[in-house]
């Protein structure tokens, strides 16, 4: 192991592919900027998405590189963006056990949907931080629901409930609730695998930043008792043009079209319409949007990701799944840019021009958007993007809701029922993007709270202090190892 003198080594373990190995990804660079050293683990093609973003950084003296694992014989790397929480990522145990009793470093920061990692850390004695990807609000809305909510006696799946013991009145019903939370039965061993993961582990680092929600902040601490460092919003460290078209993967548009767009528009004029990294729509819904937009009358750019249609996930590209002549007369009267992939979501919401965000409300995106002083129109699908909905909108009130009523999965194997009409569409577009007071008041709040965000991570920020802390804990953890 290295001298109590030089720098920290800390590992990071993204997840494969989206919302989960983006910010960790942009977490470990943070870390390097505050003096540790940074290793990224990862798989040949993973890899591929970040290499450019990581060279930029050891150009500009960062200390972070990216150790790509050497894959059993016979195993496949199957993991691209578009890989899922249950992907199964436990052929890498080996080649990552080898890795860490080589390089021994002080620590390592391992994404839970890894949820095998646990075995190897009991061998080594390496101590290990957990990754969930998620705020402190989600986390309290969960683990009360969990704790003291008898589902079952709950009758109808829309009445709602209160979830007691908040520092605010949140209301949910069933049908917003990970199918794990209304059923025990359902994925045992991996709700098993990651709590363990937790219990191992010395902490959390959460990304998110005190000011956005202190209360929970506070609560995660004291109430549920978790050793966390709230170190965010990590996607600020993305500052120049390049880091932020390159983000995540290279953008489907290139980064001038895009802009070139964009500076055509009157500020706040252009609404962001994006499912995140995961989610796949069918094309029934597609049309609702479509409609919906239209008849708005509102700027759009909208990143159409993966669609599916009888139970097929296909590239958006590939299928002409929107309305008639839809897509051309966007173009033509210059409403709407549709991007089919993946889009410079940075670069975007920071624009000027962007005055409102549609989002699926994952923990990222909702993020991006606060710290990008963008309010938005909240559209829920799955995972715990329910509760990040509520923090939007009733706690921070910087958003409107679309709707959504309806858990589902981000894949298309389940049967899809959560239709959101053009109609709802239409109006959440017109409430958001209109020039009400209302629209103005969420405008002036989510800037305010841009502004926090930005102080968060400079010198003299809550979460600048908190990186700083768990490395000086660390180097502590160090010190009494020599003793
Ligand atoms: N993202 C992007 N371009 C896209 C789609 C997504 O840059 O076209 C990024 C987005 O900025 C965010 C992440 O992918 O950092 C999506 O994470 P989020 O938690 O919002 O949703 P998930 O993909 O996990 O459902």
């Amino acid at each position: 192991m290295v001298s109590t003198n030089e720098p920290i080594q800390i590992f990071f373990f993204p997840f494969v592919g989206g919302g989960h190995q983006i910010p960790m990804i942009d977490t470990a660079r943070v870390f390097a900027s505050h003096g540790s050293i940074s290793t990224i683990i990862t798989t040949p093609s993973n890899s591929i998405h970040f290499k450019n973003l990581i060279t930029r950084d050891q150009q500009n003296g960062l200390n972070i590189t990216i150790h790509t694992l050497t894959l059993p014989h016979n195993s496949v790397d199957i993991i691209d963006m578009f890989s899922g929480p249950m992907t199964d990522t436990s052929n890498l145990l080996e080649p990552l056990k080898q890795l860490l009793l080589l390089q021994q470093p002080d620590c390592i920061v391992v994404d839970m949907f890894h949820r095998w990692a646990g075995e190897v850390m009991d061998d080594l004695g390496i101590k290990m931080i957990v990754f969930t990807g998620n705020g402190c609000f989600p986390r309290c809305v969960h683990e009360n629901i969990r704790k003291h909510v008898q589902l079952e006696n709950i009758s109808s799946d829309y009445e709602p409930f209160i979830v007691p013991n908040l520092p605010d009145r949140i209301e949910m019903t069933k049908s917003q609730l990970p199918i794990f939370l209304r059923d025990h039965s359902v994925f045992p061993d991996r709700l098993k695998a990651f709590k363990q993961l937790e219990e191992k582990s010395f902490g959390t680092i959460i990304n998110s930043f005190y000011d956005l929600e202190p209360a929970y902040a506070d609560y995660v601490r004291k109430e549920l008792g978790q050793k966390a460092w709230i170190v965010g919003p990590v996607s600020l460290c993305n500052r120049s043009k390049e880091d932020k078209t390159e983000r995540g993967k290279v953008s489907t548009i290139d980064e001038k079209s895009c802009l070139n767009w964009l500076n055509s528009k009157k500020a706040n004029s252009v609404l962001y319409v994006s499912f995140g990294s995961l989610a796949s729509l069918p094309h029934e819904q597609l049309k609702e949007i479509a409609y919906g937009l239209e008849a708005s009358d509102h700027s759009f750019i909208w990143v159409v990701g993966k669609t599916f249609n009888s139970s097929k996930i296909e590239e958006s590209g590939s299928a002409n799944f929107l309305l008639d002549g839809f897509e051309e007369r966007m173009k033509e009267n210059e409403k709407g840019l549709i991007i089919r992939d993946w889009a410079p979501q940075l670069l975007i919401l920071e624009h000027v021009a962007v005055g409102g965000f549609l989002t699926h409300c994952g923990w990222n995106s909702t993020l991006e958007a606060v710290s990008s002083g963008v309010p938005m129109i909240t559209w829920p699908l799955s995972a715990e993007q329910f509760s990040n909905e509520k923090l939007v909108t009733d706690v921070l009130k910087v958003g409107v809701q679309v709707g959504s009523k309806e858990w589902v999965f981000w894949n298309a194997e389940t049967e899809w029922k959560g239709t959101v009409g053009r109609k709802n569409v239409e109006l959440a577009v017109k409430k958001l993007m209109g020039k009400s007071e209302e629209a103005e008041k969420m405008r002036t709040r989510v800037k305010e709270i841009a502004r926090k965000a930005r102080i968060a991570v400079e010198e003299g920020g809550t979460s600048y202090a908190e990186v700083d802390a768990l490395i000086e804990e660390l180097k502590a953890h160090r010190v009494a190892l020599k003793a």
